[in-house]
């Protein structure tokens, strides 16, 4: 009985990794076409200048409109990207979409940022650089209106190699944000050394701030490090007025999150940065 049992609990089990692994691979398959198919949409979410209610920046956030199973979240496809390398591609088009539709917008807006993430994979890659510099060109977007986001545990394999990939980098023009900081290991004697222009504080640490007195705390010396430092600092994921308050009453000034706006495809976008009053927008 006992052994029917076992065999029957591991028979489920064997038919429940099968399924997963059928799943992965049919995800991995569909992901592989999905750049051809142009099943790729690219979102964009406005960094605010909460003082004065100016949009400075625009971060690009990557969705994928599968066939049958809609919407899919970065979440959900990056990692697999990530590990499967197809993440490289997906990037670099992501790049170059963002970079040719803020271009578009700085038509109207002319100081108008575009932020685009970069995955471990693609920062270590060898053409980075070229792929970078020829993105700005076809788009013909100036190099310093550009900031790509790493985070620190990308930084993390390999250090001095990490630091001289941000100086090759910065030698285009263009400025390095580290995203979800704080949540990595990286050491604070190595952060002098990253030629970055901005911290952006995760939203882990924001989301509590107004109940939680060690992340109020952790958030308040943040800012007030990156403002020793002579980093800009963004706070992610501001969804209330009370945190607002809370950011603006420690000199956070710039902000991104869902009080401001969602991540919002291109025609919404538009019509947000449309209604905030055009003088407003991209004057940092
Ligand atoms: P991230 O770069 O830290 O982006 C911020 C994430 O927080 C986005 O999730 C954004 O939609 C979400 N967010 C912004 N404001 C709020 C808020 O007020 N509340 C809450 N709950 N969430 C907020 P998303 O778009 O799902 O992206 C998740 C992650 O996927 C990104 O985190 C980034 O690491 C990665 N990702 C997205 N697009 C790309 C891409 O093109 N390339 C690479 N390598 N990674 C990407
Ligand atoms: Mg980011
Ligand atoms: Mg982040
Ligand atoms: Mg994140």
């Amino acid at each position: 009985r006992a052994k029917e049992n076992g065999r029957n609990n591991y028979q489920l089990f064997q038919s429940a990794m099968n399924k997963k692994v059928t799943e992965r691979l049919t995800l991995e398959h569909d992901l592989r076409k999905a750049l051809e198919r142009n099943e790729f949409v690219v979102y964009y979410q406005p960094q605010v200048n909460a003082a004065t209610g100016e949009v400075f920046g625009l971060e690009a956030l990557v969705r994928w409109q599968h066939p049958t199973r809609g919407m899919i979240s970065p979440a959900e496809f990056i990692p697999l990207a990530e590990e499967s390398g197809l993440i490289v591609p997906i990037g670099e088009w992501v790049l170059k979409t963002a970079c040719q539709q803020v271009k578009r917008w700085q038509r109207v807006f002319p100081n108008l940022r575009a932020a685009v993430n970069l995955s471990a994979r693609q920062f270590q890659s060898d053409n980075l650089v070229e792929i970078v510099a020829q993105a700005l060109e076809e788009a013909e977007l100036q190099a310093h209106c550009l900031d790509l986001e790493i985070t620190e545990s990308t930084t993390m394999h390999n250090v001095d190699r990490a630091i001289a990939t941000m100086h090759d980098l910065k030698s285009l023009g263009i400025q390095i944000s580290l995203d979800d900081f704080g949540t990595g290991y990286s050491s604070l004697s190595y952060l002098k050394h990253f030629p970055i222009h901005m911290l952006k504080i995760d939203r882990s640490f924001v989301r509590d701030i107004t109940t939680d007195e060690d992340d109020a705390a952790i958030v308040a010396s943040v800012i007030a490090m990156a403002h020793s430092l002579k980093l800009n600092v963004i706070a992610e994921g501001v969804e209330t007025e009370e945190q607002l308050a809370y950011l603006m009453e420690r000199r956070c000034d710039q902000m991104q999150g869902y009080l401001f706006s969602q991540p919002l495809p291109v025609e919404k976008c538009d019509e947000l940065l449309h209604f905030i009053n055009k003088t407003q927008v991209g004057t940092v």
